[in-house]
């Protein structure tokens, strides 16, 4: 990315984090309560609460050093990792999950439909590349579906709609179109929305790289900017710690009208 769009990024929100992973190697406060964590070319989010700490994805294989680090520059343990919930089961979301889950003892959540996936360990289900070349590049050089990971076992199936009664009160929002299992997640007490891969937050709120159900990944898209929500974390890109859903309906408004 040329550095001119991450200055620009950075210049229109203040308050966000330049977070790909190759520029920043530590977890970064966005709001209060919420580091995000550089996990390769993917983001993990660490949520602060009063029953101990919750990760959001779990990134590349071989990244859990950075989990384990942001733990303890909170000045917390590996043990206090109570809650381990993944938006969707794809390699760049589970890869550090069996290593994270081995040291901590974390409690695991996924959606029903990606599980199998991440207790085989793949092979995964194939995507098609988004429209646009740099999509078609980025599906090509980071999405294998024949990649094997260490499996990790899921705990807890989520429920669509349901409030898990963790760090306060996190609400899963089914979001299919990337992955059939995909979840986007809201949690309360900081109006934060953990978006997973239903956008990309690159240069600009953008496509993932690809699709399994380019219908529901519309609907998933709309669905997101009808929600109310102050703070936004991306599987991949730049965190927004202010006014995101106001930005989530500017997008999607440009873009049904493009
Ligand atoms: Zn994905
Ligand atoms: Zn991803």
């Amino acid at each position: 990315m040329p550095d001119a769009d991450l200055v620009r990024i950075s210049t229109a929100r203040p308050d966000a984090a330049p977070c790909l992973g190759l520029e920043r190697t530590t977890a970064k406060q966005v709001i209060n309560g919420v580091h995000v964590v550089p996990m390769g070319m993917a983001n993990a989010f660490l949520i602060e609460g009063d029953d101990g700490l919750t990760l959001i994805d779990s990134g590349y294989p071989g990244r859990e050093a950075a989990v384990f680090g942001a733990i303890r520059g909170l000045g917390s343990s590996p043990d206090q990792l109570k809650h381990l919930i993944f938006t969707h089961g794809h390699p760049d979301h589970i890869g550090s999950a069996a290593a994270i889950v081995r040291e901590t003892g974390a409690r695991t959540y996924m959606h029903p439909l990606d599980i199998p996936v991440a207790e085989s360990g793949g092979p995964f289900r194939s995507l098609t590349a988004a429209l646009g070349l740099s999509r078609r590049m980025m599906c090509k050089l980071f999405f294998h579906p024949d990649e094997r990971l260490e499996p990790v076992a899921i705990d807890q199936p989520l429920t669509v709609g349901e409030m898990l009664p963790i760090a306060g009160g996190i609400e899963v929002i089914h979001t299919p179109g990337h992955s059939a299992g995909h979840v986007s997640l809201l949690w309360r007490p900081g109006r934060m929305l953990f978006v997973g891969d239903v956008y990309m937050n690159l240069m600009g709120l953008g496509d993932p790289i690809g699709f399994e159900n380019l219908e529901e990944r519309r609907a998933s898209q709309r669905k997101l900017a009808s929600l109310s929500f102050d703070a936004a974390g991306f599987g991949h890109g730049v965190p927004i710690g202010r006014d995101a859903s106001t930005y989530f309906r500017n997008e999607w408004r440009e873009k049904s009208a493009a």
